[in-house]
């Protein structure tokens, strides 16, 4: 693990789940907006709206709870991304 790709303390998911469900705000800026980004499952990737921090997480609730944070790392090919492919209109035969 590579400890210097955060510029925060809280890099490990379970210090980032007990520091979300306790304040609910970006560890990195303070920052209580974030912007929505895709879902999946009960998890969403949640982007800070801090200009100058942007600091982007994989946040899991459950009934309103966060039991679940991580960090998006953009340094890693985005493998877990997810995509939402529209449903195809299957052709139609005449
Ligand atoms: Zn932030």
């Amino acid at each position: 693990m590579d400890r210097f790709k955060s510029h925060s303390m809280l890099d490990n998911s379970a210090d980032l789940t007990a520091w979300f469900a306790r304040t609910g705000r970006c560890p990195d800026c303070g920052g209580e907006e974030f912007i929505d980004g895709p879902r999946g499952g009960l998890s969403r990737n949640m982007k800070c709206a801090t200009a100058w921090c942007g600091s982007e997480y994989n946040i899991a609730r459950y009934e309103g709870r966060i039991f679940h944070v991580d960090r998006i790392d953009r340094s890693v090919p985005a493998d877990v991304v997810v995509v939402r492919v529209p449903e195809a209109t299957p052709p139609t035969i005449h």
